[in-house]
C-alpha cells in the first residue's frame, strides 16, 4: 500500500491556517509521523514553504526533528510529553523547547540546562480545565518559587563573574506559556469560555511574576489547537498549535474540510491482488461473516489492520476502483481484505492489478470522516494510526517538477 502525500495540498492548507489566524503565527504539529503523513516529507515541504515553528509531543519526535531540518534551519521546535527520568540534555544541546507540566518536569529542564552549561528553554504549559498534562495551580505555585530562587542565585553568580546580563548563566529560561482546550471542537462550548478566562488570569500573573532574568522577552503564547485556530475569534495568543488542519482534515463534526478550504494530503491507495468468480452463498474472510446472495465475484485486496485499517471496519467500509464504490465484505485481515465486486459485466470492470482508492477526499475514494464512522472513531486516529508498511510517497508541485526526486518518504 503507499500513501500519497500532496505536498502541494499541505502547503496551501498552511496558508490557509495561516491566514485564518494572522495576526497570530502558525507553530505546525507534526507529532506521530505528522499524523501518519510522513515528517519527514511533511516538515521539509513546510519548512521550504518559510515555516519555522514546529511542535511535537515526544523528545525522540523533537530530536529526530532536529536532526531531519539541520542544526542551522533556525527553526525552532517544541516538544511537552516526557518523563522526568529523560535525559533531557539532547534537548539543551539541539535548542528544542520543552513544555513544562510539572514541577519534576521543570527540575529535570534545570538539570539539563546546568549539566550543558547551557540555557534551556521552556513554556510553561497550564491546566486551564483539560485534566491532562499541564501544571495546576499550586504546581505553578512551586515553579514560580523555584524561578525566584533561580533568579537571585542567577544574578549573584553574574555579579560575582562580573557578567552584566544575568540570564546567560541561568540553566533555564521561559520563552513560552500554553495551554490546551478540550471542546474547542464545539464551537461556542462554555468550557472554552472558562478555559480563555482561567488562561488570561494566569497570564496577567506570569507578566507580573516571572522574573525579568528567567524570561524571554517576547514569550510565545500558544493556546489554540486546530479547531481553536478556525473558530475562536479573536484567535488567542501569538501562535496556534495547529496539527490536523494542515492534513486537510476537518476537526468538526459537521464541518468538511471542504467547507473550511482544505484538502486531504494523503490518498491512500492499494491494488487488486485477485479476482474470483464465486457461487451464490459463498463466504467471505475469517469466520465466513459474510456470504454473498447470488453468484458474484470477490476481489482481493492488499491491507489490513496490520497496515492500520481497523478491522471493525469489515462488513462496513468501501473503498473505490475506478470511481465507482466497493463494499469491503467479511473481516479485515491482517494483510489483505475482500471486496464484493459484483457479477461480470454488472457494469465494474475491475482486474487485477487496478488501482484502489482506500481513503480518498471523499470524491475520490472513502474520506477518513466516512472511515472514522464506520470505525466508530475520529478522523484523527483513522489517519495516524496508517502503519509504518505503507509507503509514505511526496506528491505534489515540487514533486512533480522533479520526478522521483525527494519523493520517497525514507524506507517505511
Ligand atoms: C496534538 C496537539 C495539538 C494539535 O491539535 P490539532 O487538533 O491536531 O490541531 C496542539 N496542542 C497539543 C498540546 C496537542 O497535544
Amino acid at each position: 500500500m503507499t500513501a500519497r502525500i500532496d505536498t502541494a495540498a499541505l502547503i496551501d492548507n498552511a496558508r490557509t491556517v495561516a491566514a485564518r489566524v494572522a495576526p497570530a503565527q502558525l507553530m505546525a504539529v507534526v507529532k506521530a509521523d505528522a499524523y501518519g503523513h510522513s515528517t519527514d516529507i511533511v516538515a521539509p515541504a513546510l519548512y521550504a514553504a518559510g515555516l519555522r515553528d514546529f511542535a511535537v509531543a515526544t523528545v525522540p519526535e523533537a530530536v529526530a526533528l532536529s536532526q531531519l531540518l539541520g542544526p542551522d534551519s533556525g527553526a525552532r521546535i517544541l516538544c511537552w510529553l516526557f518523563d522526568p527520568a529523560a535525559d533531557l540534555t539532547v534537548c539543551t544541546r539541539a535548542g528544542i523547547e520543552l513544555g513544562i507540566s510539572t514541577p519534576e518536569a521543570f527540575e529535570a529542564a534545570i538539570a539539563a540546562g546546568r549539566a550543558i552549561g547551557r540555557t534551556q528553554d521552556v513554556h510553561l504549559k497550564l491546566d486551564t480545565g483539560l485534566g491532562r498534562n499541564g501544571l495546576s495551580l499550586s504546581q505553578l505555585d512551586t515553579v514560580l518559587e523555584r524561578l525566584r530562587t533561580l533568579a537571585t542565585a542567577t544574578g549573584t553568580t553574574a555579579r560575582a563573574t562580573g557578567t552584566t546580563r544575568t540570564s546567560a548563566s541561568a540553566p533555564v529560561r521561559v520563552t513560552g506559556i500554553m495551554t490546551h482546550f478540550a471542546n474547542a471542537d464545539i464551537p461556542g462550548d462554555p468550557a472554552t469560555v472558562d478555559q480563555l478566562h482561567r488562561f488570561d488570569t494566569l497570564y496577567g500573573r506570569l507578566q507580573a511574576e516571572l522574573p525579568h532574568a528567567l524570561r524571554a522577552d517576547d514569550l510565545m503564547v500558544t493556546l489554540a489547537n486546530s479547531p481553536a485556530a478556525l473558530s475562536l475569534d479573536p484567535v488567542p495568543g501569538s501562535h496556534v498549535r495547529a496539527g490536523i488542519s494542515l492534513y486537510g482534515i476537518s476537526p468538526f463534526e459537521d464541518k468538511t474540510a471542504a467547507q473550511l478550504g482544505l484538502t486531504p494530503v494523503m490518498t491512500l491507495t492499494s491494488r487488486v491482488l485477485n479476482v474470483k468468480d464465486v457461487p451464490a452463498g459463498h463466504g467471505a474472510s475469517y469466520g465466513l461473516t459474510y456470504r454473498c446472495e447470488r453468484d458474484t465475484r470477490f476481489a482481493l485486496v492488499a491491507g489490513g489492520y496490520g497496515d492500520g485499517l481497523p478491522r471493525i471496519a469489515g462488513n462496513r467500509g468501501e473503498v473505490a476502483i475506478g470511481g465507482r464504490r466497493y463494499p469491503i465484505v467479511g473481516r479485515i485481515a491482517m494483510d489483505q481484505m475482500i471486496l464484493d465486486i459484483g457479477p461480470a459485466g454488472d457494469g465494474g470492470q475491475v482486474a487485477i492489478g487496478d488501482e484502489v482508492i482506500i481513503i480518498g477526499d471523499g470524491t475520490t475514494g472513502p474520506s477518513a470522516e466516512e472511515w472514522a464512522d464506520w470505525c466508530e472513531t475520529i478522523n484523527y486516529e483513522i489517519v495516524t494510526c496508517i502503519s509504518a508498511r505503507v509507503d509514505r510517497i511526496a506528491v505534489g508541485a515540487d514533486a512533480a517538477s522533479a520526478p522521483g526526486d525527494r519523493a520517497r518518504g525514507g524506507d517505511r
